[in-house]
């Protein structure tokens, strides 16, 4: 049997690494990150499964993992978390990483649902939700679902027909110098 890798070792290598807050270590695996979240039912690993995962240098696993991708971002974890570990945070970072390496998505429609909305909100200045229905459509090819519960929210008046265009230059400007910024400008 191969012998394990020391743990010095497998956390020195992990690429992953520092996506991980300086606090993870006092995490007890007490669960109440995961019994909170709303989304765990449906993960192949609970958040504080993944913790361990990078601490111990599993990135292929994490990197393939559907837990970052179905995360909603809700920070119930994070609030809930007795030690203060922003699991949320964790949950960014694996996605930025993933993207960055030009990765397919183990969720390939949450990952179309992110690009979409940025360019939605690039576009319009705040979320227009008959464009970014429009585009996750073309996007997926998924024409019919969900039609029903769209139909719904059109006739409730959850659904403008025309964009907001409200503030969208300055939301331009934005996205202009966080790219400089990526660039090192
Ligand atoms: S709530 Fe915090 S301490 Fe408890 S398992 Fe989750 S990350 Fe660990
Ligand atoms: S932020 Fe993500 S991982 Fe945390 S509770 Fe919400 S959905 Fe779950």
């Amino acid at each position: 049997m191969a012998s394990p890798i020391p743990m010095s070792e497998a956390l020195v290598s992990s690429r992953l690494r520092g996506l991980i807050p300086e606090n993870v270590q006092l995490c007890f695996q007490c669960q109440k990150c995961a019994s909170g979240c709303p989304v765990a039912y449906a993960m192949d690993y609970t958040p504080p499964q993944l913790l361990r995962m990078i601490l111990l240098g599993m990135d292929e696993e994490v990197l393939g993992a559907k837990t970052p991708w179905l995360c909603a971002s809700c920070e119930t974890c994070t609030t809930r978390c007795p030690q203060g570990i922003d699991i949320a945070r964790v949950m960014d970072g694996v996605r930025q990483v993933a993207i960055a390496e030009g990765r397919r998505s183990a969720v390939p429609r949450a990952l179309a649902f992110y690009k979409t909305g940025v360019m939605n909100i690039r576009t319009f200045g705040r979320m227009y939700e008959l464009g970014l229905i429009g585009m996750l459509k073309f996007k997926t090819r998924e024409f019919t679902k969900d039609m029903r519960l769209g139909m719904k929210m059109f006739f409730k008046g959850k659904i403008k027909i025309l964009p907001p265009f409200k503030g969208s230059s300055e939301v331009r400007k934005i996205f202009s110098r966080v790219k400089e910024k990526e660039r090192g400008k």
